[in-house]
Parts: C-alpha cells; structure tokens; sequence
C-alpha cells in the first residue's frame, strides 16, 4: 500500500484539507441558494456573480469546497459528450448534437481562459487525449470508434498506427490508437479551491459545514438555519442520494486512483510521454491517467463500483484490494515504473443517472434547478452546465439553454437489491469481459455487449 490513503486525494492534501468555514448559523436570505460547492456550484456562482454583482449568492457545502470529485478526480479538462452523440442526434437531429459537442469544446478553452484572467494557476496543460488498444479486441473497437469518430468530426478523435501513437506515448503492448486535441491536463484541487476563493472575492458566501437536508421551492432547509431565496440549485452530483426524495435520481460510482513518487528521467525516457497527452486504454473498465507537471503519473479506474443502498466512501479512504488493481494495471502499462513507488491511492463518488447521460434542469415554476450526473467526465461540462445555469436562471433564452441536454426527463434508478445487482452483475461481465480479451481474439467479448444493453448504454 503506498504511504497515504483517502485523506480526500492526494491533490487535496498537497494543498492541505482546509478547515471549513462560515457555518450557517440561523435562517438568511439570499438571490439564488447553490447547493454543494464543487465546481458545478462555485463555477454557477462565479458566473451569476460576475453577470449581475448586485445578486445575492450563497453556496451551501455539507464539508468544505472541493471535499467531492472536484477535488479528487483525475484531471482531464475534456470535450467528451456524457453518453455519446447518437441520442441527441436521434432525438433532437444531429445540428443539436453537434452543438452540444462544439460547446464542450469551446469549455476547454472557457476553462483556461477563465483561470488565466482570475489568476488561478491550476498547472493546465492542453496535450490533447490519447486512446491506446492492447490487444487484438481493443483495436478492433478503435477501428470502430474511428468509423464512428468520422461522423462526429467536431469531436477531433483520429486514428493512430502504433508507430504514431508510440511516438505520443510508449505504453507497453500498444496496438494503435486514436487522438483528439481539445483536452487538457489539471491539477483538480487547485481549480476548486482556486475557483472557492474568486468566488469569495466576488462576494458570494460559501457556508461550509452545512449539509442541506431538503430541498423546496424558495428554500434549502438545513439543521443550523433555512436559507430562502427564489432560486435553489442542486449542484450535489454524486451525492444526491443523500438528499430527502433524491434516492434513487443518480447512483454514486466508485471512482479509485493512485499516484506515484516523480518518476526518474531514465524512465521519462522510456516512456516518452513529452507533452501533456491524456491517457487512455480501450477495455471495458477503462483505466485513465495524466502526467503531472513534476513528473509522477495519477492513474485512475474502477474498484468496487458501487455500495449498496447508495452509499459514499469515507473522505476518500481506498481498499488494498483496488489500490493493487491499479497498481498492477500501471505496471503493466508501464513495467520501467516497477522501482518508483507510490505515493498516495484515494477514491470518490461519479454521479451516474440511469440513462448515463448528464443534464441540467430549470424549472421557472418552483425556482429549482440542477445539474450533474456526468458519470467519468464533468470536469469541463461542469463549466458549461454552469454557464446554462446561469442563462435559465436569469430567464435568457440562448444558445446554450436550448443545447439538448437540457431539462431532459429524469428517469429513476431501480429500488434496490435491484441497483445493486444490477451495477455489480454489469461490472463483473466488463471485467470477464476484458480477461477474455487480453487472452486475444479480435472481436469484443459478447459479455460486454449484454452489459451493454442491461446498463442502458447500447
Ligand atoms: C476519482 C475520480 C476521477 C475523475 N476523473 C475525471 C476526469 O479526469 N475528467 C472528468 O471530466 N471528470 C472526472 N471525474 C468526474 C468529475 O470530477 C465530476 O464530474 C465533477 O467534479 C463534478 O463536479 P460537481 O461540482 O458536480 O460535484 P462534486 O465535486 O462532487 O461536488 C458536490 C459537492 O456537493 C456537496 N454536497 C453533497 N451533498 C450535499 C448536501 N446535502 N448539502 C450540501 N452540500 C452537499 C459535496 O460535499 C461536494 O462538495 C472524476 C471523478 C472521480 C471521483
């Protein structure tokens, strides 16, 4: 086991676990009441605050700003679409999808441009994202991916031969690949708590510490005081099981990652890795990492997927069995890495609605909002939900409130022990799945394709 674990993520205490502050302490009055202060809500509030100074913000936080996935997550700054485009192409026409894909991309660089006029230095590095495959099934799906990928030109992705996707980064057994440019490397805590403190300079309260129990029209009622206002935003994203009548909207995904020591230049050498790529592999419980600026690698995946009845991790803590499961997937990736230790293994929750796609939701009507449930990728869709947020709330119809994951229909988890055999039973046949593949044959298992179908994602 590598010397720290949970402690909320090893970014979060390279920053040291703030003390949180400004409890609420008595009923208040605010313009718009955000709850959850991770980037959803902080990234809401900076932009309401910046839009019209004279509105009243204030950003309710069950533990401090950055405790979620904000603050642990491993830091690709990415364009994907939650779900994929085929949905919204389906249902509202491809020009809808497009949009959707061509905003994310400009959120990238909304993102830097933001961070770099706030003065937030959160280490960004834009090097694209690289999807590497290591047997014969994986390059078969990233042929597919790159059939698919043609259609979606907006997206960027491109294939790669293995000479050229070496050339990005060794990975040991690489096949091929595929690359697309509109993704950035972050160091995650730095944003959020860079991000807390703007917004604290633009006035906007964060009460730490206060967990908020329920949500009604006009107010978000907490143990310590209610606060009242016209508009109530959920920003709470893996969380929301917790709150009263919010059960079964998203399930919180195990999320797990690991850190090591700065790696010596000898192996930097052998693993090439000289610009910021993300990095990728094709199986079906995919593993992802980045190269951080001082030279280690965070590599993340999936340990235990889900607890039963919907419960979270404690601050981050990590089995030995998942932190050994990513272990040993670095090490295979990249076996000259086999002498530098790990520093650090934490984990966090994903908010995943049954459809696996995220959304965000307004209703004029009660005044309450959402937005979340983008599963492995919200680092950048957050800054755009965000963005959409603050157009519905202000009542603007604009290019965004109309883009078409907007106010899309919840549909509800199953009651469990339904959830959680569901979620186990799609998980162990992606695993078995992936043990097949590495045995070689070139077509994706027929295992994955029925997790596929039972997850809802085919
Ligand atoms: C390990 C891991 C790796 C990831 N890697 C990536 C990645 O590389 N790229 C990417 O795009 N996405 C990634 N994600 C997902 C991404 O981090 C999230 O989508 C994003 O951070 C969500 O932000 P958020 O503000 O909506 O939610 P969070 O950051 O989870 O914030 C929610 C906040 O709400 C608070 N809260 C919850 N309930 C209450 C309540 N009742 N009252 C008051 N406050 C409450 C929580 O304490 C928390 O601070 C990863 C996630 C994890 C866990």
């Amino acid at each position: 086991m590598p010397p720290s674990i949970g402690n909320v993520s090893f970014w979060m205490s390279e920053l040291g676990v703030p003390r949180p502050t400004d409890r609420l302490v008595g009923d208040a009055e605010a313009d718009v009441a955000i709850i959850g202060a991770g980037y959803t809500g902080l990234w809401l509030a900076y932009y309401l605050a910046r839009q019209n100074p004279g509105l009243s913000v204030r950003v309710l936080e069950a533990r401090f700003a950055g405790f979620g996935a904000s603050g642990r997550n491993g830091g690709w700054l990415t364009n994907t679409v939650t779900g994929g485009h085929d949905h919204y192409a389906a249902k509202n026409g491809r020009a809808a999808a497009a949009a959707l894909q061509v905003a994310l991309n400009e959120t990238v660089e909304e993102v830097i441009a933001v961070t770099e006029r706030e003065g937030i230095d959160a280490e960004i590095r834009k090097g694209g994202s690289l999807i590497v495959a290591r047997n014969p099934a994986q390059l078969a799906r990233a042929d597919a991916f790159a059939r698919d990928a043609a259609a979606w030109p907006e997206e960027g992705f491109r294939r790669l031969s293995r000479e050229e996707t070496d050339a990005r980064v060794r990975v040991a057994g690489s096949l091929g690949g595929l690359w697309q440019p509109h993704c950035a490397r972050i160091h995650p805590a730095k944003l959020v708590s860079g991000l807390a403190d703007v917004v604290r300079g633009l006035g906007v309260r964060i009460h730490e510490d206060t967990p908020v129990e329920r949500i009604r029209p006009g107010r978000a009622v907490t143990a310590t005081g209610t606060v009242r206002a016209r508009h109530v935003i959920r920003a709470t994203e893996g969380y929301t099981a917790t709150l009263r009548g919010e059960r079964r909207t998203w399930v919180p995904l195990n999320s797990a990652m690991v850190i090591t020591e700065p790696l010596p230049a000898s192996v930097w050498a052998e693993i090439g890795w000289d610009g910021y790529d993300t990095l990728e592999d094709l199986s079906h419980v995919y593993a992802y990492a980045q190269r951080t600026p001082d030279g280690r690698i965070a590599l993340g995946g999936r340990g235990n997927p889900y607890r039963f009845g919907s419960r979270t991790d404690a601050d981050g803590a990590v089995s030995a069995a998942t932190v050994a499961g990513l272990a040993g997937i670095l090490r295979s990736w990249f076996p000259s890495t086999a002498g530098t230790p790990l520093a650090h293994g934490w984990s966090g929750v994903l908010g995943v609605p049954r459809t696996w796609r995220a959304s965000v939701g307004y209703d004029p009507a009660t005044g309450i909002g959402w937005g979340g449930g983008y599963v492995g990728t919200g680092v950048a869709a957050t800054n755009l939900a965000a963005r959409t947020l603050a157009d519905l709330v202000a009542g603007r119809d604009t290019d965004l409130t109309r883009l078409p994951w907007v106010d899309q229909p919840a549909r509800r988890w199953e009651i469990e022990p339904l959830r959680w055999l569901g979620i186990q039973g799609i998980y162990a046949a992606y695993r078995a799945a992936d043990r097949r593949e590495s045995r070689g044959g070139a077509q994706t298992s027929r295992l994955a394709r029925v997790a596929d179908v039972i997850s809802g994602r085919s």
